[in-house]
């Protein structure tokens, strides 16, 4: 039996099961595809008590975020602009000054922070993987290399004073003790400071079928009542949110110490009422999506083995977390997808965890003219289609699994 990472209630309501699958982020060297790779249970539950969609912690986060984790969030060209326009947007909303303290919890390589650093405020990164951590150093930001949590909060507030600003982008969905996590924000932030959350929507997940978003790393699949009450129990109050495009349809909720003076809008309840209305209060709307991933892999598998058999090749784009689900719950290998492309170069040269397919730098398509392109961070479609626009050359197509298999 496993027990809700929040409120500890049972957890007796499967959400989904993927089967076992390696950490997705576990990229592998030539000589490691001889040797034994660890799997783990990708299942699923849901709370019935506070609606917290989790999977129990099987692996150790010092295991999944290892030193050559491979993730920089400066990859992306969107994740740049969205975070410009972030620290631009919240400037300007709290009229903070160069004295105020932003500090940002999951900084990774300083994607977001080297915009503040730019405007000149004060600026701190708590970042637990070192390479990242190394590369925003590089780049001039401070940046403490460690989990976040109420013992380091105490810490860094210490040395550092309270934050006025405490981004926390896409992270409150990937912290095994989300109690402890969130209580940290409540110890550091200044009386009148703002901590804001960003984390792919649970609804999103549901209406947009988006089972591949599932992976080790991801122990939290959010909806605004669960972090209601993750928020209030840390000693915090949500006062306003937002929709985002983001990761196919996320939520930046705004947080601040539960006295202070910052006016609740009624954007709170307006969400909760939407969130409620779409039954992610009963049972049934968690009971779907388990239907759905199978629908979708075999619409997949269909297809590679059509192409297989008509002697057409297909290559994957993105060697990122959510290729890794779909491609290892469908059982492809390197027989039905000759290879990913990524344009990270860390990936490059290494091969997918589990399905062993090789990843090469996005030049591979040019070679090779593959018939289809499938682009597997579904997301980043568009920006892939317009970068990769060559592939039309040759009368290559490109596709997406998710929700459904169509050509794009
Ligand atoms: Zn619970």
């Amino acid at each position: 039996m496993h027990y809700c990472r929040h409120c500890a209630s049972a957890l007796e309501l499967p959400f989904i099961d993927l089967g076992h699958q390696p950490p997705s982020n576990a990229y592998l060297t030539h000589e490691q595809l001889d040797e034994a790779q660890c799997t783990y249970p990708l299942k699923v539950y849901t709370c019935t008590h506070c609606w917290l969609v989790q999977s129990p912690a099987h692996a150790a986060p010092n295991e999944l975020f290892t030193e050559d984790y491979a993730y920089f969030s400066s990859m992306s060209q969107s994740c740049l602009t969205h975070a410009r326009d972030y620290v631009t947007a919240m400037q300007a909303r709290f009229g903070l000054d160069s004295g105020d303290l932003i500090c940002e919890i999951a900084s990774n390589d300083g994607y977001l922070l080297q915009y503040a650093l730019a405007d000149g405020m004060r600026i701190l990164g708590v970042e637990p993987t070192a390479a990242a951590a190394q590369v925003a150093r590089g780049k001039g930001i401070r940046t403490e290399t460690r989990f976040f949590g109420t013992t380091p909060a105490a810490q860094l507030l210490d040395i550092y004073g309270p934050a006025a600003l405490m981004p926390a982008n896409n992270v409150l969905a990937h912290v095994p003790d989300i109690n402890d996590f969130a209580a940290g924000f409540a110890v550091m932030l200044a009386p009148e400071g703002v901590a804001t959350f960003e984390f792919p929507h649970l609804m999103s997940l549901l209406g947009g079928l988006q089972f591949d978003t599932i992976y080790h790393e991801h122990y939290s699949y959010l909806s605004l009542i669960a972090v209601t009450r993750i928020l209030t129990q840390a000693g915090l109050r949500i006062f306003d949110v937002e929709e985002l495009a983001t990761h196919g349809g996320s939520l930046r909720v705004f947080a601040c110490r539960e006295r202070a003076a910052h006016e609740t809008q009624p954007t709170v309840a307006d969400f909760l009422r939407r969130e409620e209305a779409a039954g992610l209060k009963s049972e049934v709307a968690y009971g779907t999506l388990q239907r759905a991933a199978e629908t979708i892999k075999n619409d997949l598998l269909t297809f590679l083995i059509r192409e297989s058999k008509a002697g057409r090749r297909v290559a994957g784009y993105g060697a990122a977390a959510k290729g890794n689900t779909l491609l290892n719950f469908s059982g492809v290998r390197r027989d039905l997808l000759s290879f990913v492309c990524d344009r990270a170069p860390l990936k490059q040269g290494r091969y997918l965890p589990g399905s062993h397919i090789p990843i090469c730098s996005p030049e591979q398509l040019a070679k090779d003219h593959p018939d289809t392109v499938l682009i597997l961070p579904w997301n980043i479609a568009a920006e892939v289609v317009q970068q990769q626009a060559c592939v039309r050359e040759w009368g290559g197509r490109f596709a997406v699994a998710v929700p459904e298999f169509r050509f794009l």
